[in-house]
């Protein structure tokens, strides 16, 4: 089996984040919750999408490319981020962005003060973002350039490998603190980070379940049995992909970035007991999805459950909170 340390990494990220236990919440909920604050990773307003770039971007470089295209929503934290670690390594990036939702404040602010070339196709569907992510690469490439792909998220299995490597993280200072973790939870929407997640849980968190909570309605058990596929055959690894690994729930409310009650609920939560920003996009909607799994009993037996917080905070200056009920 390959090793972290075999594949080209960028360290964009300052790692470990965070690891701890958020004692307001715990004594709340009766369960030890602990987050491990991958907000805190330190590029722009942070992110999951940190860990995945590190990869990607390491291998676009490995490969000459001298400009990188990445797609999302208007307000996407991977574009933003995918602009913010490319500046830093001298790359051009074009964010081709689905025209719906919030066209200005947020992380379109971030884009621009990251010096990326902003697109916007007006369309519902990646199909036609990715046809024009394809013209401007054929265009590129006429002139001499050599782009570099990442898809929406950056959910290939190169990326997912910074969520193998966030579980070497969290396997470490689980240890530290002497806490054996039963259940780590994550919001899950292009699938990589919980594929990586899932697959590093199995790998270094041995007695641990990785829950999902999806955030808008794709098949996230598929998406990511696929994944974690394309992980194993990237680590060579002998340890199988199972669906009995995958736990997937979702809590979108009324669709994808629209902000929900419970999900609004969940960031003043967080902000008011325990100081910390969640987002109503995802951390908002996956804690939210937590708190309810915690009510329901799905953790029975689970005293010890770590939220992996994955960032997100642009969206709470762009997408209004629901009023308070
Ligand atoms: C992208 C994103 C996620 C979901 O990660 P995926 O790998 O796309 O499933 C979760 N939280 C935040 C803040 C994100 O930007």
């Amino acid at each position: 089996m390959k090793k972290l340390s075999d594949f080209s990494r960028i360290p964009f990220g300052i790692t470990p984040t965070p690891l701890y236990k958020l004692e307001n919440i715990s004594r709340e909920v009766g369960k030890n919750i602990y987050i491990k604050r991958d907000d805190m990773i330190g590029v722009a307003l942070g992110g999951n999408k940190t860990r995945k770039l590190e990869y990607l971007l390491a291998d676009a470089r490995d490969k000459g490319a001298d400009v990188v295209l990445t797609a999302g929503g208007p307000q996407s934290n991977h574009a933003m981020l995918t602009a913010a670690c490319a500046s830093r390594i001298g790359m051009k990036a074009i964010l081709v962005l689905k025209k719906r939702g919030e066209l200005t404040g947020g992380n379109l602010i971030l884009d621009n003060i990251y010096n990326a070339e902003v697109r916007f196709v007006d369309t519902d569907s990646y199909d036609d973002v990715y046809a024009e992510m394809e013209a401007i690469m054929a265009t590129l490439r006429k002139a001499g350039h050599t782009p570099y792909f990442i898809p929406v998220g950056g959910s290939v299995p190169l990326g997912s490998l910074g969520y193998i490597a966030c579980t070497e993280e969290i396997a470490a200072q689980s240890k530290a603190l002497g806490v054996r973790f039963d259940a780590v939870v994550s919001a899950t929407g292009s699938g990589g980070t919980y594929a990586g997640l899932t697959y590093g849980t199995k790998l270094n968190l041995p007695g641990a379940r990785s829950v999902g909570i999806g955030v808008c309605d794709d098949p996230f058990a598929d998406i990511a049995l696929d994944l974690m596929k394309g992980i194993k055959d990237l680590l060579e690894s002998d340890v199988p992909v199972e669906k009995e690994d995958i736990h997937i729930r979702y809590c979108i409310g009324d669709g994808y970035a629209i902000p929900s009650p419970e999900g609004c609920a969940a960031v003043r939560r967080l902000a008011r007991s325990e100081g910390i920003l969640v987002d109503p996009v995802y951390t908002g909607k996956a804690l939210a999805g937590m708190f309810q799994l915690i009510e329901e009993g799905y953790f029975m037996g689970e005293e010890n459950i770590l939220f992996v917080h994955t960032g997100g905070a642009g969206a709470l200056f762009a997408v209004d909170l629901l009023p308070e009920a």
